[in-house]
């Protein structure tokens, strides 16, 4: 039962601190003071002034107020209540916040991980080769500071596919849409298990039906510290400037949380460096980030140099150097040119795992 209502009328500014209320106690005059006395366990309808020392249980507070029991406590509470003989008032205990548990993840069904990574291996031969491609193939260079392995892991889609969902094994019936756009798969744990397009036109990132919507992008290569921010192609970009210094996750939606296979590299690394975006929900949800992972550190974009790494990027910023510094601080010589952000032939030298290779994707 909740005491709450009983006292509500008679201690003024009673609000809750904690787990537990606080008030201005009714038996000595502290309205108004710079501490609330009275404390209130609202669960067990026990109460302490830590100001006069009044204490007692929801029955001995009428008596002592010199006021009529209400009705319907005379009927809900425990009898023996009903005296002085109540038990000492203890604050209740902190609420515990259930412990959260990885999510193993499911990976999309066979069918539609061969039809994927058809479309993956026909889309990446595309951007890769055709001559058409050359301008988008620029843009991603010079707009999204994609080169390299980074740029040859993407595909273009020339054109709009419909498929029917029941040839790539999804249950409910109609049409498959595949956007024109750049095609971006997340490839894991030997499965691909999703699969997003950027529209053209609008930049929009289209989840294909059937993904796993949770798995989040890992760009691991075994460096001590790691960096989660949201979005594929901002991973990727940090991975070309960076991935020797970091490694990178890219959860998709600020609100995602790291499978069971990226806890188990995050729990490993030194530092994890919580970089989402610059905005209500990249605030919110790096709070969880800090809450738990000890070895987490919030770090977003210093101010003014846009809202994702991708802006930064396009702002000029210095992504490489502003990772850097915080990995190794001043502890290792700058020998690096200061520009790195420009777009250049000689792209950290990153690999492949051995696990993708296998895949051969
Ligand atoms: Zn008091």
């Amino acid at each position: 039962m909740n005491y709450l209502k009983f006292f509500e009328p008679h201690v003024k500014g009673l609000k809750k601190a904690g787990a537990q209320f606080k008030g201005y106690c009714p038996f000595h005059n502290d309205e108004g003071s710079e501490k609330k006395g009275f404390s209130l366990n609202a669960e067990k309808g026990l109460w302490h002034c830590f100001s006069c020392g009044a204490e007692g249980n929801v029955f001995s507070f009428f008596k002592q107020l010199n006021s009529p029991i209400p009705e319907e406590l005379q009927s809900n509470s425990p009898p023996e209540w009903r005296g002085y003989n109540y038990p000492k008032y203890r604050s209740p205990k902190k609420e515990v916040k259930r412990e959260w548990e990885p999510e193993t993840l499911l990976p999309p069904n066979e069918k539609w991980q061969e039809k994927a990574s058809y479309l993956i291996k026909l889309t990446i031969a595309i951007l890769t080769r055709s001559p058409k491609c050359e301008e988008i193939r620029h843009s991603l260079m010079t707009e999204r500071g994609l080169n390299g392995e980074a740029l040859n892991r993407l595909g273009w889609n020339p054109q709009t596919i419909y498929y029917s969902k029941d040839s790539w094994g999804l249950e409910d019936s109609g049409d498959l849409w595949i956007p024109r756009g750049i095609v971006i798969p997340v490839i894991q744990d030997r499965c691909i298990q999703r699969l997003q397009i950027r529209t053209h036109d609008e930049g929009d990132h289209i989840l294909l039906p059937g993904s796993c919507s949770k798995a989040p992008m890992r760009l691991v290569s075994g460096n001590r510290c790691a960096i989660v921010v949201e979005s594929d192609l901002d991973a990727l970009l940090l991975w070309r400037v960076a991935g020797d210094l970091v490694d990178v996750f890219a959860l998709r939606s600020a609100s995602n949380r790291p499978d069971v296979n990226s806890t188990e590299i995050l729990r490993k690394a030194e530092k994890v460096y919580v970089s989402l975006d610059s905005d209500s929900a990249g605030r919110e949800n790096s709070q969880w980030w800090l809450s738990h992972f000890p070895n987490a550190k919030n770090f977003p974009l210093p101010p003014g140099k846009g809202k994702d790494p991708g802006e930064a990027f396009k702002k000029g910023f210095n992504l490489r150097g502003w990772i850097r510094e915080e990995v190794y601080g001043n502890t290792r010589p700058n020998k690096e040119t200061s520009d790195v952000s420009a777009i250049n032939a000689s792209s950290v030298g990153m690999k492949y795992s051995e696990e993708e290779k296998r895949n051969n994707l």
